[in-house]
Parts: C-alpha cells; sequence; structure tokens
C-alpha cells in the first residue's frame, strides 16, 4: 500500500491532542499494511519537536517554514506537493475545523475522496476504508477511495499511542504557494475559552441551549453547575451564534458525553444533540414547550421557564449542601 501522510497542529510548541491521535492512527495503519507513515508540520517547528512525533510511529516528518501555520489553504498546497512528490496515497486528519477546511481542499486539489467524521479506519485487502456514522448515528457507512483517500476523524475518535524512544527524520521542504494561499493572513491565534474544562470527564453537565436567550444566560448554567460541583455544556446552535466555547459543545458533531446527571435547559433535543448525551444515567430536561422533543427521552421533565427554575434549583442545591 502506498503511504500515509498526517498533519500535526501545533501551538506553542506542543502538537495538538487530536492531531497526535491521527499520527498514532497513521502509524497503526502503516504497520498494519507494510507501509510508512509520514507526518507534515508547517512553520516554526524545532527540530526537537518535529523529530518528536517519531514518538508516536512515523518514520519521516516534513516540515515547511514557508508557509504560515493555522490557515488552510497554504496547508492545501504544502501537503499536494509532498503527497505528489512522494506518491503518498493518503492523508490523514485527527479532526476539528481546520481539518475539514483542509482535508476537503486537498481532495479538490488532488481529485481524491475524502470522509469527514471518521470514527474507525481499516487495512482490507491492501487499501484503506473508512468508516462514519450516519443519519443521526443510527447506522454506520465505510468509504473505500478509488485512487486517493484523505480521511479526516471525529473530534477524539483516534487513540494517542503510548510515546516510544523512537525519533522521526526531519526532511525540510520548500514549497511555492499558489497566489490564492497568500490573500489571507493570520491575525492572531489562541485557545478556545473553556479549552481546559473536562466536559468529557464531567459526572456532572449542566447543559444550555438557545432557550437561555442570550450569551449571559450562560451565568444560570454555570452557577447551577458551581453548586452541583459540575461543568457546563452547550448546543450547537449556540456555540454557533458565539454565546459559548465550541470545545462545550455536545453532540454529532461535537463531544460525546455519558456523565451521571446531564440537565438540558432551554435545549429542544435535536437528534444531533440528543447523539451526544443519550447515554447518561440520567436525564433531566426543563423546557418551556411541553412538546419539546427533549422530553420524549428525558427522566424527569420540567416544564417551565428556565429563567425563575435555574435560579431556584440552584439556591436549592448550596441550601442542601449547607
Ligand atoms: C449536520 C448537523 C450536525 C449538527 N450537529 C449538532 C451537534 O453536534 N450538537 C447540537 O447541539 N446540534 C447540532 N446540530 C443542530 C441541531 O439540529 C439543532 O439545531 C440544535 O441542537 C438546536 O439547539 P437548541 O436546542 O439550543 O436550540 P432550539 O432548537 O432553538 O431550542 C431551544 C429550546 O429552548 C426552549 N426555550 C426557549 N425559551 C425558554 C425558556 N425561557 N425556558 C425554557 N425553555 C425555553 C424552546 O422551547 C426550545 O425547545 C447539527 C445540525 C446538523 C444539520
Amino acid at each position: 500500500m502506498s503511504d500515509i501522510l498526517a498533519y500535526a497542529l501545533h501551538y506553542e510548541g506542543a502538537f495538538n491532542k487530536n492531531s497526535l491521535g491521527g499520527v498514532s492512527e497513521a502509524a497503526r495503519l502503516a504497520a498494519e499494511a507494510g507501509c510508512e507513515a509520514h507526518a507534515v508540520v508547517i512553520g516554526d517547528v524545532s527540530d526537537e519537536l518535529a523529530a518528536s512525533l517519531g514518538n508516536y510511529g512515523v518514520t519521516k516528518v516534513f516540515r515547511c517554514k514557508d508557509a504560515p501555520e493555522g490557515l488552510a489553504q497554504p496547508v492545501v498546497d504544502v501537503m499536494a506537493q509532498i503527497m505528489d512528490a512522494g506518491g503518498h496515497g493518503y492523508a490523514l486528519f485527527g479532526g476539528g475545523l481546520l481539518g475539514f477546511e483542509i482535508g476537503a481542499g486537498l481532495a479538490a486539489r488532488l481529485n481524491a475522496g475524502v470522509t469527514m467524521e471518521v470514527t474507525a479506519v481499516n487495512v482490507v485487502d491492501g487499501k484503506l476504508t473508512a468508516e462514519r456514522p450516519i443519519h443521526g448515528d443510527s447506522q454506520v457507512s465505510t468509504s473505500s477511495y478509488k485512487d486517493r483517500g484523505i480521511i479526516i476523524g471525529r473530534l477524539n475518535a483516534f487513540e494517542t499511542a503510548a510515546p516510544s524512544d523512537s525519533v522521526a527524520e526531519v526532511e525540510d521542504v520548500s514549497v511555492q504557494l499558489s497566489e490564492f494561499s497568500t490573500k489571507a493572513t493570520m491575525v492572531t491565534r489562541g485557545e478556545q475559552r473553556g479549552e481546559d474544562v473536562d466536559i468529557e470527564g464531567a459526572s456532572i453537565l449542566v447543559a444550555g441551549g438557545r432557550g437561555l436567550g442570550k450569551p449571559e444566560g450562560f451565568e444560570l448554567c454555570e452557577a447551577l453547575a458551581d453548586a452541583l460541583g459540575g461543568a457546563v455544556a452547550a448546543t450547537r446552535a449556540v456555540v454557533d451564534a458565539g454565546w459559548y466555547p465550541y470545545s462545550t459543545q455536545i453532540g454529532q458533531t461535537g463531544k460525546t458525553v455519558s456523565p451521571k446527571l446531564y440537565l438540558a435547559a432551554g435545549i429542544s433535543g435535536a437528534i444531533q444533540h440528543k447523539v451526544g448525551f443519550q447515554s447518561s444515567e440520567n436525564i433531566v430536561a426543563i423546557n418551556k414547550d411541553s412538546n419539546a422533543p427533549i422530553f420524549e427521552y428525558s427522566d424527569l421533565g420540567i416544564v417551565g421557564d428556565l429563567n425563575k427554575i435555574l435560579p431556584k434549583l440552584t439556591d436549592a442545591v448550596r441550601a442542601k449542601k449547607g
């Protein structure tokens, strides 16, 4: 099988967790298929940091210092050139919005097949196939590729391997960026607010949706989560609106959680949200609409205005805790 190239995103001298998952997955598949897994890093990456990707199983790291990190089109230029020169058959991304954007551009550039939101990759008859859940995660579709394949994981789908002592060979590549790739410039990069909150590990989640009415509505969820010793989660509608960080989104295109208690406030219960928390032990919903779909799968449903109920609940929990 032809080799696999994985993209490793970095920020402030460390690789992104999902990228390390993608690099590890590429190495696992290459070992199974009898080919090599390589990685690509963009921008200012030290020799030591680049070579450290060998800890996760890749044998070679291509480093392109000429391109800016964090923008999709320059990375498409770099990866397309490396794959054409090296004969790589597959590109693999750990997930995330940047991976989606680069992967889509790369598929168009190379006339390759692309699969997003992938949860498992297998070697079948010497080629890669990718599985992705469809129809609100009720079915799984399997993609195979006529020629080249671009595989983009769902967030957290690929496990990061335990690091070994191996280091990778680092090869600097110089790439002529397309004119259109240099139109956008990076103004600033930063970590998302809330990135440090362990949503997946929390045993109590207070989730807020559009029914909170405005970004400040999340203060009600935060107060209750604080009283309960839990964390705050959100729906896609509100993270897309910029009310709360993307890192807290639960659902098909967000995180999957299974806490002891999932309390949903002002959330309608769309299937794409439900698939992210349906395995929670107890589901409590507060919604002013008694016909809201979320009541169909709640253990306890409260019909009413969250602006009245949440503060009372918070006071009651605080009073109980003394
Ligand atoms: C491909 C795709 C992927 C998606 N992935 C996701 C995903 O990962 N996660 C996700 O969450 N969504 C996802 N969505 C979006 C999803 O379909 C819904 O649009 C979204 O979940 C709705 O969010 P919401 O419940 O906050 O808003 P709404 O559907 O607008 O619901 C708001 C609810 O608040 C209630 N309400 C209003 N005021 C009050 C009040 N004062 N007190 C109590 N209740 C009140 C209303 O009755 C209503 O039920 C996806 C959609 C698509 C097409």
